[in-house]
């Protein structure tokens, strides 16, 4: 893909995040990588819902801004998933609800707080899902915590903030942003209701076959 279709693309999976909610005002940020090695990422205060193509901030390969509007602030997050994951094409950071209300629940596994109770979880997002204690959104000390989890997970859940999740692709990355999102409010549905969730052998043999 080129860096104009990836520009055009990330416009329009943010704008579709921003119309059904799973972004509001400025918050959530998208980044990408290009063709020449660099990054696209959405400009700091900017709207998810009201990106302009043109305007989407330009890293090099060092994450250095070369082009276009001011990058988030939360850059530094993107970076963390890059440099531990060779296969991170993609970085979505979202602020959607209800993985962030796990996200401040006292009493849940840190280092896997949503267990695997769809197929389409596991195969998005992986077998293990860490959270990562609160940082003041922007501090740059949260790279190495962020580093040190990614090298592990695809994704990792900011405490009382919200999800970070890598893919290969841009559209990889948003489809697995949005699962989960939606195994978020599984999990919160059926607290207390000690659901049936899938053995560890057939998560095995879904990241077996496929990936
Ligand atoms: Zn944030």
């Amino acid at each position: 893909m080129t860096e104009t279709q990836l520009r055009d693309l990330l416009v329009k999976m943010a704008d579709s995040l921003f119309a059904r909610g799973f972004s509001v005002g400025s918050a959530g940020n998208i980044s990408v990588r290009t063709p020449d090695g660099g990054y696209l990422i959405t400009p700091t205060n900017s709207s998810l819902g009201w990106l302009d193509a043109a305007r989407i901030s330009k890293l090099d390969a060092d994450f250095r801004h070369v082009d276009g509007d001011k990058p988030s602030k939360e850059v530094v997050m993107h970076r963390a998933f890059y440099t531990a994951r060779g296969d991170a094409g993609a970085v979505v950071h979202l602020h959607s609800t209800l993985a962030t209300a796990v996200s401040c629940l006292p009493d849940v596994d840190w280092n896997n707080p949503i267990p695997p109770l769809t197929p389409y979880f596991v195969m998005r997002v992986g077998r293990r899902m860490p959270i990562i204690a609160y940082f003041r959104p922007g501090n740059p000390a949260m790279e190495s915590t962020i580093h040190a989890a990614a090298k592990n997970a695809r994704a990792v859940l900011l405490a009382n903030h919200g999800p970070v999740v890598s893919g290969k692709t841009l559209t990889d990355a948003v489809y697995a942003a949005e699962e989960l999102e939606e195994a978020a409010k599984l999990f919160l549905m059926l607290r207390g209701s000690s659901p049936r969730t899938l053995t560890p052998g057939q998560v095995d043999d879904l990241l077996e076959t496929f990936g």
